[in-house]
């Protein structure tokens, strides 16, 4: 095996050109609620410094913005939360073949037998944890950097569709439900005007909508925006056991949790690309949007084998489709500023 060539200055320059443009993006996003570049010119740095250390493995450092979930943790309006279970980032692919070797390397590791893959609509939201305890919500927390997340309790409980208390057979002790808060597509540019209208900053999409109107100090502005929630993953739990993904999605739903209508158990990567095909030509026929599909390996048990990075599970992905909507949405500021 040869050894990797030393990474030359100019690969050095440019790794810490990159790693500080990513992080002051990340700042303004996370921190801000108000993105100072398109995710798709995000995703090509974020890209672009994942080859250098590819080519370059010294490059990578355990704090590189490839190694880690989100930003870094900052005072906030909020009190800080530890997640009893880590909450992690996705690992993305942008083309078919990506994904198509994706499948090959995931089918390599755990075996193609018997495969199925639980596909989803990728909800551009912001990520909050649910914690249930004997079925009582007790806390929603923000994912922060994935270890400590800010307490978001009061404002989450002004969302409607999200439950106080878990109904029906089963109820757990403890349970963490992930999912997604999000601002219906329908109700945006009418929030948007009204922010103008009362002089103050538009937000840059829904997705920045629903964060900023998430992370408000006072819970009735919260009350005030038609948020909504899709849930899409559990991490502590007790008092049951699940075999499959989708196995937890029909006990989240017996309890009264909103769940996605959208996601189907597939056999087969043709299946998969089918799934990845059609939402690609139905994107906006849904009531969120939507920056992608994720593709998760359903058993447990091959999720477990497949296991996790510093960042991400080693078994779900998400195709990112391609960013159509930037440049609408970067005139929309424009237009509307
Ligand atoms: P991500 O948004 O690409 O993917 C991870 C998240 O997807 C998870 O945390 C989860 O909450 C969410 N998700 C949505 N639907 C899901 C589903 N069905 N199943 C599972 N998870 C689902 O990753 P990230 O680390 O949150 O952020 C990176 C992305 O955010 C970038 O690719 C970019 O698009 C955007 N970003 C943009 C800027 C900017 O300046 N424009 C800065 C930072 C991040």
């Amino acid at each position: 095996v040869e050894a990797a060539p030393d990474a030359s200055s100019d690969e050095r320059h440019r790794w810490h050109d990159l790693a500080e443009r990513i992080t002051d993006a990340q700042e303004a996003y996370y921190g801000a609620d108000a993105p100072t570049v398109s995710d798709a010119e995000y995703d090509l740095w974020m890209r672009e410094l994942q080859q250098l250390e590819e080519d370059f493995p010294e490059l990578r450092t355990p704090d590189s913005p490839t190694q880690k979930v989100g930003a870094a943790q900052r005072m906030t309006d909020f009190a800080p939360v530890t997640h009893a279970e880590r909450l992690l980032s996705l690992d993305n692919v942008f083309s078919t073949e990506e994904l198509t070797e994706w499948l090959a390397r995931t089918e390599k590791s755990v075996g193609a037998a018997g495969s199925k893959y639980l596909c989803e609509l990728k909800i551009d939201g912001l990520a909050i944890n649910l914690t249930y305890e004997k079925g009582r919500l007790v806390r929603a927390a923000t994912r922060g950097d994935g270890r400590v997340g800010e307490d978001v309790t009061g404002n989450v409980m002004t969302i409607a569709s999200i439950p106080r208390t878990l109904t029906g057979d089963g109820v757990p002790e403890l349970v963490e439900v992930r999912g997604e808060v999000f601002f219906p597509v329908a109700a945006f540019a009418e929030l948007n005007a009204s922010l103008v209208e009362a002089g103050k900053a538009p937000f840059a999409n829904p997705r920045n909508a629903a964060a900023g109107s998430l992370r408000q100090k006072d819970p009735s502005v919260t009350a005030n925006r038609p948020l909504d929630m899709l849930v899409h993953g559990i991490g502590a739990r007790s008092g049951f056991d699940i075999a499959r993904q989708s196995e937890a999605y029909e006990r989240l739903t017996a309890w009264g949790l909103p769940t996605s209508p959208y996601y189907r158990v597939l056999q087969t990567p043709a299946e998969v690309l089918d799934f990845v095909a059609h939402y690609g030509e139905h994107r906006h026929d849904v009531s969120h949007e939507i920056d992608g599909i994720v593709i998760k390996v359903d058993e447990i048990a091959r999720q477990r084998q497949l296991g996790t990075t510093s960042r991400a599970p080693r078994w779900a992905i998400a195709y990112k489709y391609p960013p159509e909507e930037v440049n609408t949405k970067l005139l929309d500021i424009q237009v509307n500023v």
